[in-house]
């Protein structure tokens, strides 16, 4: 019982992973990804969450943007723009390869997580990367123009029509990837990673098993929300279109009963003395990952505060 799973969205959620990369060998970190995001365009399969959280760990990705690759150039998406192709989905030359090789497989009949597997060999990744499921489980948006494909949400009409719900297609019939519930049966701490409660962490959480094999483990969040806002992306618009303030404690609330620790951020100090009221352990640190070190720094942090947890809870 020595591994530590971590469960990812994309950026937030490869940022974490990154930095406990860093703390712990290949033998020990697991780290499952959402593939709500997933979808097909162009007739290529692309997954947005489990290709950012690889390129990260094997130094490809963009810093800049936190998807795509570093050093991209995009002649292709410039050739199919001139002849009225569609360009919203930035699909960069290097990146493209990706989404080639892996549909090529796919069709082939080959899972998901034997390609993540494959792929990450072939980038000299030595950390296990594994899609939540090999089976399709996309996320739907309701919003007040309709139900919306996540990427058409999230992407083409950048987030702007207000949520009332989400929606994971096929979920009740999906099963965990090989290794997701080996993994989660030999953890002694699940970490789920700063990503956005609802489209990143939500999906992996509804796969039946899933939650409840984190739920048998020792669990410790890091809040994606800070002052009350995002990061990065949706999930604060999310909670206030849902009727819910955006905060730390909002999202503990919404992990519930799952939670054994949570780490939270200085800003949010306020909101300690409740959490801990709530029956939570709670860690407050700079949680912002800006740098290499923040990344390095923060996942050491949550390690120590894991261990800390474990030992009460198993005392
Ligand atoms: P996506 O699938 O690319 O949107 O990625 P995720 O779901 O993994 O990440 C989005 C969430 O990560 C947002 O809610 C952000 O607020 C959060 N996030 C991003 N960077 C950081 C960070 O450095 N620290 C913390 N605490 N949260 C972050």
């Amino acid at each position: 019982m020595d591994k530590i799973v971590a469960l990812a969205g994309g950026v937030g959620g490869a940022k974490l992973v990154h930095g406990l990369s860093q703390c712990l060998t290949p033998e020990q970190l697991v780290t499952i990804v959402n593939i709500g995001d997933d979808f097909n365009h162009l007739g290529l399969r692309i997954c947005p969450d489990l290709d950012t959280v690889c390129y990260t760990l094997a130094g490809k990705a963009n810093l800049a943007t936190g998807w795509g690759r570093a050093g991209e150039t995009w002649n292709a998406l410039e050739s199919l723009g001139e002849i009225g192709g569609p360009t919203w989905f930035r699909l960069g030359d290097l990146d493209l390869g990706t989404h080639l090789e892996r549909t090529r497989r796919l069709r082939s009949g080959e899972p998901l997580s034997k390609i993540t597997k494959d792929f990450c060999c072939s980038w000299e990744v030595e950390f296990t990367v594994l899609p939540a499921s090999d089976d399709n489980v996309p996320t739907w948006v309701y919003t007040e123009e309709g139900e919306l494909p996540f990427q058409e949400y999230f992407v083409h009409r950048q987030c702007l029509p207000k949520v009332s719900g989400f929606r994971f297609a096929d979920v009740e019939a999906a099963k965990p990837a090989p290794g997701v519930l080996e993994a989660l049966g030999d953890a002694r701490l699940v970490i789920i990673c700063p990503s956005n409660p609802w489209v990143s962490i939500g999906p992996i959480l509804e796969i039946p098993g899933i939650q409840e094999a984190v739920a048998c483990r020792t669990v410790i969040a890091v809040s994606p929300i800070i002052g009350g806002e995002a990061v990065k992306g949706p999930a604060a618009k999310m909670y206030k279109e849902l009727g819910i303030q955006p905060s730390a404690q909002a999202v503990a609330q919404q992990y519930g009963s799952l939670l054994t620790g949570y780490v939270i951020d200085l800003v949010d100090k306020g909101q300690e003395e409740a959490l801990r009221h709530a029956g939570l352990e709670v860690l407050t640190v700079d949680t912002l990952m800006k740098t290499n070190a923040d990344r390095h720094r923060l996942a050491k942090q949550v390690l120590d505060f894991g261990e800390q947890v474990f030992d009460r809870k198993n005392k």
